[in-house]
């Protein structure tokens, strides 16, 4: 250890104040660098709950728009940043549980924020959402979230599901700073996965036709897609555009139930019904016969079952969590050192964290034991 002991003791301050010691980091060893974070994390919750009561108290005495422009003023912050905070503060004003654990650092904003939004989707159990809050990442809570407001609102997610179609949003216009035109667009989860697997199966086909030492960015590819897409009307729907759903077997009253995308997010069984008319479903049943799923050294790259059951074991990226739509897969055991394109070598990237977390950073794939899920971990600095 450095001479940086101070960190590792307990921050002497009253309860509900916020202070982190301003030290020069340079002096720090790694240890102390990550301390230094989860006291700033700490830190910055106990803000977030000052700053939400704040804006709360505005917004009881006045009214909400008063606080919107108040926050809007004060801080600079964008109109629709602004609403989105006096929103997620006049729900924090309801929810004890959740405001005393991000008073308290235990409960990080972002996660604060899910329980807010879903307090006015569903009837929600706060108690437990606020438990499951404290130790779950991001992903995984967000997924939590989602389930739960689905099992809550009594209809199967049905009205969840139809209040955000009505709150879907588009916008084309030119950035005034910079004379960009700028497509924007908001779509319920399974529209929006409909037209992320359309995309994303588009950028996979412009990939392969790409010169190997010319490639666009990730960012550029998507853009070129979306384009060849509106601009080609004739486009073929490359392979690939399948929308994966995924649904448990009651086997006791033989019907599906917890229905949801590949990611998690629970689709009401009726709305998948009503999609798989539309359009091509893979309907994959897969228990534990995903050891099978081996194509040995026969091909390099996975199938559409492999890439289906990888998608639903991962539920996205390893690396960052994007949607699986826009992922590919990756050998553990490389190809080039004979390593076979089976379900238990592969796993699930984006093109960013396989470039250039594993390939030029050394990021190496690991296993999470309590849970089983793959992750990749930094390499020891
Ligand atoms: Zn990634």
């Amino acid at each position: 250890m450095t001479n940086d002991g101070e960190l590792s003791q307990p921050s002497e301050v009253a309860p509900g104040c916020v202070r982190v010691a301003a030290v020069d980091v340079a002096n720090l060893c790694d240890e102390s660098l990550r301390a230094r974070l989860v006291e700033i994390g700490r830190a910055r919750s106990g803000l977030e709950a000052m700053y939400a009561d704040t804006l709360g108290e505005i917004a009881r005495r006045d009214s909400t728009a008063v606080a919107e422009q108040v926050a809007k003023d004060t801080l600079a912050v964008s109109g629709r940043a602004a609403r989105a905070d006096v929103k997620t503060a006049e729900a924090l004003g309801e929810l004890d549980a959740t405001r005393s654990g991000l008073a308290s650092g235990q409960i990080p904003p972002g996660h604060a924020r899910l329980i807010a939004r879903a307090a006015g989707d569903a009837p929600i159990d706060e108690g437990f959402l606020a438990g499951r809050a404290r130790c779950e990442g991001y992903d995984e809570f967000r997924r939590t979230v989602a389930r739960h407001v689905a099992d809550r609102s009594g209809d199967d997610g049905e009205s969840l599901l139809e209040r955000q179609r009505r709150s879907r949003a588009g916008r084309v216009f030119t950035r005034r700073d910079d004379g960009m035109v700028v497509l924007h667009l908001e779509l319920d989860p399974l529209t929006g996965a409909r037209v992320n697997t359309v995309v994303a199966a588009t950028e996979r086909s412009m990939f392969r036709d790409e010169d190997p030492k010319a490639r666009p960015t990730p960012a550029q590819r998507t853009a070129d897609a979306i384009t060849k897409l509106l601009l080609e009307p004739g486009t073929r729907r490359p392979a690939g555009t399948t929308l994966l759903v995924v649904a448990d077997y009651d086997m006791v009253n033989h019907q599906l139930r917890n229905t949801r995308l590949a990611d998690g997010t629970p689709i009401p069984i009726g709305d998948i019904a009503k999609a798989a008319v539309e359009m091509k479903v893979l309907p994959v049943i897969f228990e534990d016969a995903t050891a099978d799923l081996r194509m040995g050294r026969t091909r390099r790259t996975a199938d559409e079952f492999q890439r289906a059951a990888l998608a639903l074991r991962d539920q996205g990226c390893i690396g960052c969590g994007i949607a699986p739509e826009r992922c590919y897969s990756h050998h553990v055991t490389e190809w080039r050192d004979d390593g076979p394109t089976d379900y238990a070598n592969l796993v699930t990237v984006c093109n960013n964290c396989h470039k250039v977390k594993i390939h030029e950073q050394g990021f190496t794939v690991e296993r999470d034991r309590p849970k089983g899920r793959f992750r990749l971990r930094a390499p020891p600095s």
